[in-house]
């Protein structure tokens, strides 16, 4: 049997690759989780979890579940059977939540939105407007639709919530954008905001992450949706001492520990400019490298976590996931559901650099060029070499030209530097 030798390139959208530094963190015994240790870790998570969804006065629940747990807790604990929502289906992920909604006894009132683009605010606005009686108990959206590579406006749709002067909670989904692309959960008044582990936060699937505001929190009062292993409440008598109320994913703790350590020490703000520039630089690859376009209508809508790239007429996407997997050790995304075939993905978000994205764009023109389809070779890997050349903002202690000598003769005294 052949042996596929060197690293698996993951890149696919989540989950994404773990820095090492948070492999050998959850690579621990097991301890007790009712220890009066135990504590000095979790109470710290829920505090550096604020940070990360930029909330100050909402609360952070941690399930051992993935994402779609986190959307049925958001659900469960803040509405009623039959009660009506708004939502917006661009995407697989999107169309999930939805059927969720359905299937957990929701009245939603589901906007179906080109695949490629992501919320209306306007639609958002009219809808609540026409909503004289104040029917519509949330309006559920999401942030950044990893299918499509599209990310909507949550800031505007929070306007849009404004202008209409209506009451509905605002849901977030920030799975695939959490700790990767801005999201700001106090500013713009998000009630309910669900992400997982295994994306931004370069984890193991395995978390449900939620944040809940106060509104959210008093909505669970009247909340008669039924639930019991999602229940806030139980999580609420527990939480607050370190504890939770069933036994928790001890190494994914543990984890998730050393990657707030990471994520605080390269700070929020630059994750999000390095997500925006190597997408960017993704982008180039696709457009002017490449000549393929993207999923995402308009440049409002590209996400800076994952780029879906359609593929030309004839040439099935998933001929060119599978030749980059078993040719190349390299892992797309796959198109889903609407858009199987059409499309393959490149996830650019987590623990990655300029050269890990080299690669994994090498290895997708190679794979593309294998099943016919007609790019230059290199193009996509120079153009976005070129980007990011003329727009690195890594250097921030430029090299003096007396360390560069030093540099050049411990190695045996570079071409063209000699006798300098
Ligand atoms: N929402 C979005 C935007 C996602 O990308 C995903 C998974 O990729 C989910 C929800 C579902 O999350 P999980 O697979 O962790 O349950």
């Amino acid at each position: 049997m052949s042996r596929i030798t060197g690293r698996n390139f993951l890149f696919v959208p989540g989950p994404t690759n773990l820095p090492d530094r948070v492999l050998r963190a959850m690579n621990v015994a097991m301890e007790d989780h009712r220890s009066s240790r135990f504590p000095d870790l979790t109470k710290s998570l829920f505090e550096d979890l604020k940070k990360v969804f930029k909330t100050e006065t909402g609360q952070i629940f941690i399930f051992p579940s993935s994402g779609t747990g986190a959307w049925e807790a958001a659900i469960t604990n803040t509405l009623s059977p039959g009660d009506k929502v708004l939502t917006f289906r661009f995407g697989q992920f999107s169309h999930l939540w939805a059927e969720m909604m359905l299937r957990l006894g929701l009245d939603p009132d589901i906007v179906d939105v080109e695949w490629g683009e992501g919320v209306p605010p306007d639609v958002v606005e009219s809808r609540l407007r026409a909503d004289r009686e104040g029917k519509i108990k949330a309006v559920v959206v999401c942030h950044n639709e990893t299918a499509t590579g599209v990310t909507s406006d949550i800031e505007a749709v929070r306007q849009a919530m404004d202008a209409a002067k209506h009451p509905a909670m605002l849901f977030v989904d920030t799975v695939s954008s959490l700790a990767s692309i801005d999201f700001r959960m106090d500013e713009w008044q998000a009630d309910c905001v669900v992400s997982g582990s295994q994306k931004g936060l370069m984890l193991p699937a395995g978390l449900g992450i939620l944040g809940v505001s106060q509104k959210a929190l008093a909505a669970r009062t009247e909340a008669k949706m039924k639930r019991c292993y999602f229940d806030l409440d139980d999580m609420m008598k527990s939480n607050p001492t370190g504890y939770f109320p069933y036994t928790p994913a001890l190494p994914l703790l543990s984890g998730l520990r050393e990657s707030l350590n990471i994520i605080f020490e390269e700070g929020l703000e630059d994750i999000f400019a390095r997500h925006s520039r190597l997408a960017q630089g993704v982008r180039e690859a696709v457009i002017q490298g490449w000549k393929l376009r993207l999923c995402a209508k308009e440049s409002k809508w590209w996400s800076d976590t994952v780029s879906a790239v359609v593929v030309p007429e004839g040439i099935n996407g998933a001929h060119v996931i599978d030749v980059a997997f078993r040719r190349y050790n390299l892992a797309l995304g796959a198109g889903l559901s609407k858009v199987a075939g059409k499309v393959f993905r490149i996830g650019h978000l987590g623990d990655l650099n300029e050269l890990m994205l080299l690669g994994a764009l090498a290895g997708a023109e190679m794979a593309m060029r294998d099943v016919g389809i007609e790019i230059e070779p290199g193009s996509g890997v120079a153009a976005a070499q070129e980007y990011w050349r003329r727009t690195d903002p890594i250097p921030k202690k430029r090299v003096s030209r007396q360390e560069v000598v030093y540099a050049s003769h411990s190695v045996g005294s570079l071409e063209g530097e000699k006798g300098q």
